[in-house]
């Protein structure tokens, strides 16, 4: 709409929602659209939960607000009891905020009090991957690994040591194993020559989500960056923002690895959609010391209000109650198959990799050389238009600094159903063949 006061992003004019029921959203001139992405990967248990809303009326009709200097409440309190647990007590302490990039800022703050409280200010800078996506405030921009986002900014951020991750697509080692070999030696030697102690913590993406279309690290590069983490003294940070809260088929995805951060932050898929609310997870020793110095310098006005925790609380509830984990788990393996099988038939599609239900799919123009297409031709957005045309969302990403192609993420909510996988499986397979032509 010309006429509109919102500006976002450069687009296509975008259909005006109506309403929306279980994995389907309609616009207001009757199209149904199944919600392949989750929105941002952030509705993950679905649209109209009466369970949600529920939990929330009950908490608006009590007290919608309170400010977290001026009254305990017990949404929270169960809250951050709910999420210590999901981590089997591994992370102690939690801290809440409104977003991923708030949960990141503030996980990147709090790992550097606590080196300057415990008399180690020289640590003063972080390592985090590139390509990555750590969100859009200048904090969380400072260790984001994409150019064209941090260009504009380069002079107020920051700027983290960026290293490369592994790449299991286009790597030319003998092995993944010695690929990963290679990659954490490099990384090492970059580390060693801007000097261990200067570091104070390695920030990272236990899978790559928006970022890199759900490229894996897998469980040898984790443990190597946990052991490189620990070998320098500095703190490991994850980023599960998105991987969080069940998407990937276990509470968070650091668990499929056997690898414990020192911090982990969450956020999209906590409120599910109906409010926003994010956290910070770290360990009790840390934050001793910190509050020891003086406290955290640091928080927001709707930090851990009592509705978004009730809101939290219930979508907790709502993926153990309904086994939501496990479906993650048995959707995911039969939406892989699906789409590894249309891969199959698209010589454009270079690669699919994912886990639980998050999936992402590269697009090349040459499988053999694995080149990505010329970013000029926007291809992410011409395979998003024609699965839209077709009645499903995607979540798509350009071409990335040059060192992957276009692509693509497929992210249902944890709900979906066997059905509405097919469905989704088959509206993408009629996108891809006009795509084809
Ligand atoms: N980290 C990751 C891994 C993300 O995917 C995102 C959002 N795409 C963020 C941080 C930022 O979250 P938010 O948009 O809620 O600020």
């Amino acid at each position: 709409m010309t006429d509109s006061p919102l500006f976002y992003q450069a687009g296509p004019a975008l259909p005006e929602v109506s309403h929306a029921e279980g994995v389907s959203l309609w616009d207001t001139q009757g199209k149904e659209y199944l919600d392949g992405c989750s929105g941002a990967i952030s509705c993950n248990l679905g649209h109209g939960r009466q369970d949600i809303r529920d939990a929330m009326l009950a908490q608006l009709d009590r007290v919608a607000f309170t400010y977290r200097t001026q009254f305990e409440n017990a949404p929270a309190l169960a809250l951050g009891h709910a999420l210590v647990g999901l981590t089997d007590g591994a992370l102690d302490k939690v801290f809440f905020v409104s977003s991923g990039s708030e949960a990141v800022e503030s996980a990147l703050k709090l790992a550097r009090q606590y080196f300057v409280a415990t008399g180690a200010p020289q640590r003063r800078r972080f390592v985090s991957l590139r390509p990555s996506y750590h969100g859009s405030t200048l904090g969380a921009l400072g260790v984001t690994g994409y150019r064209p986002l941090e260009a504009p900014f380069t002079t107020l951020t920051h700027a983290s040591l960026k290293v490369p991750g592994p790449d299991f697509y286009r790597h030319r080692d003998a092995d993944d194993d010695a690929h990963v070999d290679r990659v954490l030696a490099e990384t090492r030697a970059t580390i060693e020559a801007a000097g261990p102690e200067s570091i104070i913590a390695f920030v990272l993406e236990p899978i790559g989500g928006a970022s890199t279309g759900g490229r894996l690290l897998g469980e040898r590069y984790l443990k190597g960056v946990r052991a490189l983490c620990d070998e320098f003294g500095c703190l490991l940070i994850l980023d599960e923002v998105l991987t969080g809260v069940g998407r990937t088929g276990t509470w968070f995805a650091y668990q499929h690895y056997g690898v414990t951060p020192d911090l982990l932050v969450t956020a999209k898929g906590l409120g599910a959609g109906y409010y926003p609310v994010g956290a910070l997870l770290t360990r009790r020793d840390i934050v001793t010391e910190v509050m020891a110095s003086g406290g955290f310098q640091h928080g927001h006005t709707y930090a851990g209000n009592p509705l978004a925790c009730a809101t939290g609380l219930a979508v907790i509830e709502a993926i153990r109650r309904e086994g939501l984990l496990e479906n993650v788990r048995a959707r995911g393996e039969q939406l892989g198959t699906g789409l590894r099988a249309l891969a199959e038939r698209h010589a454009w599609v270079g690669h699919v990799r994912g886990l639980g239900l998050l999936w992402g799919v590269e697009l090349v123009a040459d499988p053999a050389t694995r080149e990505p297409f010329p970013a000029e031709q926007n291809r992410f957005a011409q395979i998003t238009a024609l699965a839209r045309e077709e009645g499903l969302l995607v979540y798509p990403r350009r071409t990335l600094d040059g060192v992957a192609g276009d692509h693509f993420l497929v992210t249902p909510p944890l709900t979906i159903t066997a059905d509405e996988v097919e469905t989704l499986l088959e509206r993408l397979s009629r996108a891809m063949a006009r795509f084809d032509r």
